[in-house]
């Protein structure tokens, strides 16, 4: 067993360390000033000049296939890359990106919507979730009815993601209610903004936002339908299948940037004149969210490893979505302890991972969920217990 990165592993992750360092994290103070002004810590066309630069350093589509001139990275590599992120709250990503079900779309579908995403020309939202259907996806209500050569769109997606910002929206819509949405009642439609949907801001505790989107009658051609006829649940648990590994990958590099705050603040904070790294209470908080942030890296690489390996990513990326963000959440609240009053001001950063963390337990699956997909694969004797090694 070898638990050591490769050598191109190691070297693709340092370059990315190092860009992030360089080029990102020096932007940190004024991504917080401007967030603490109400406003958006990087612009659109801040970030794009980022990931522009980023591009001649070679890093464009992390996910993206060579073909539309992304690097079709391993997701065991993605994943480290994710948690390089993970170590800046400057709202950063990498560009030349597309949501993973967009390569399911026809010849034109992908000059009129894939290729201007990944070029950073269009942007994207991906909308499945309603008022009355979150966790159970499958309730979905927005409906899809045949007129002619088009759809009529009706009802109400929310919780959505860039969704203010989006020029189109990737929406799951129920197209057969006979059916259901799981058994091929539900479609997925690619819907420009011009075609008539409206978006209304929502306000959360973290920095920026989701949006409600709102159909009233929306007319979407035929030829707007992303995979086929009855597939939209599919496409949409695929699309959220993704984020399984990435979100708890970002968590990792949370906490370690957060941890080695807490680590130098305990270093050098006294209190009773000795450092307040001198007591047990503060040293046993630094062990717990060490030996936790190992725990959840090591269960995330095995999740990317199985999507590598071609087996069934499923329970093992639950167990690291479950684990990693319940750690993170863990780590902040520690690191946060650790700083005392200074932790909960708004000089430090701390209250705002605080804020964001709180939503990975949350979206793209809930803790309940993942234990719900955990569990029931071990009773019906889906997985045996031990995983691939079992
Ligand atoms: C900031 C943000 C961004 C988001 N981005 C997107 C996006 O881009 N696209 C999109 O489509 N959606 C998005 N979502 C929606 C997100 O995926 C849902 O909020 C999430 O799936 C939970 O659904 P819900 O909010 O309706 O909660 P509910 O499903 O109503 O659940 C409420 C509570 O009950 C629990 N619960 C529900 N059912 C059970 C059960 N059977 N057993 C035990 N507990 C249960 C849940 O775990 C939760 O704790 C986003 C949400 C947020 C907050």
């Amino acid at each position: 067993m070898d638990f050591a990165l490769s050598d191109e592993e190691r070297a693709v992750r340092d370059t990315v360390r190092a860009f992030i360092t360089r080029e990102v994290m020096p932007l940190e103070a004024e991504v917080l000033r401007r967030e603490r002004a109400h406003q958006p810590g990087l612009d659109h066309s801040e970030v794009r000049e980022l990931q522009l630069k980023a591009r001649k350093f070679g890093f464009w589509g992390l996910a993206t296939p060579e073909e539309y001139g992304g690097m079709n990275l391993p997701a065991v590599l993605q994943s480290l890359i994710w948690t390089e992120l993970g170590r800046t709250f400057v709202p950063f990503r990498f560009g030349g990106e597309a949501d993973n079900i967009l390569f399911h779309a026809t010849e034109e579908q992908k000059r009129e919507f894939l290729i201007p995403t990944i070029e950073g020309e269009r942007r994207s939202c991906f909308a499945i979730t309603e008022p009355g259907a979150g966790s159970d996806a499958a309730n979905i209500r927005l409906s899809a009815r045949r007129d002619g050569d088009d759809w009529i769109l009706d009802g109400e997606k929310t919780f959505i993601t860039g969704g203010h910002d989006a020029d189109f929206a990737i929406v799951v819509a129920v197209t057969d209610r006979e059916k259901g949405a799981r058994n091929g009642g539900a479609t997925a439609f690619l819907v420009d903004r011009s075609m008539g949907w409206r978006s209304e801001f929502i306000q959360t505790m973290g920095e920026g936002g989701p949006a409600s989107l709102i159909f009233d009658g929306v007319r979407v051609p035929h030829r707007n339908i992303l995979g086929e006829i009855g597939q939209g649940f599919t496409l949409g648990m695929e699309w959220i299948g993704k984020g399984r590994y990435t979100i708890p990958s970002h968590a990792i590099g949370i906490a370690e940037r957060v941890l080695q705050m807490a680590i130098d603040y305990a270093n050098t904070r006294e209190t009773f004149g000795t450092k307040i790294g001198a007591n047990q209470a503060i040293q046993w908080m630094i062990a717990d969210s060490e030996t936790e942030l190992e725990a959840a890296r090591w269960l995330v690489l095995r999740s990317a490893w199985t999507v590598d390996a071609g087996l069934d990513p499923r329970h093992a990326s639950s167990m690291g979505k479950l684990y990693g963000a319940g750690m993170v959440n863990r780590v902040v609240d520690r690191v946060l302890q650790i700083h005392g009053g200074m932790g909960y001001t708004r000089e430090l950063p701390i209250e705002r991972w605080y804020r964001q963390v709180r939503l990975y337990r949350i979206f793209e699956g809930t803790d309940e969920m993942q234990r719900l997909i955990i569990s029931r694969d071990l009773l019906r004797g889906y997985t045996k217990i031990g995983g691939h090694l079992a």
